[in-house]
């Protein structure tokens, strides 16, 4: 599962520690069909 915020238009592992709050946790899949992209830090 990944993380998304409620601004970010990236999807994280849920321990990133760019993530401070996230709003929903989803698949990678469900992420990418909503246009999420890959966090460069943590490499979701
Ligand atoms: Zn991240």
């Amino acid at each position: 599962m990944v993380v998304i915020t409620a601004k970010g238009k990236k999807y994280h592992r849920p321990n990133c520690h760019t993530v401070k709050q996230y709003v929903k946790e989803l698949t990678v899949d469900e992420a990418r069909q909503l246009g999420y992209k890959p966090c460069k830090v943590c490499k979701p």
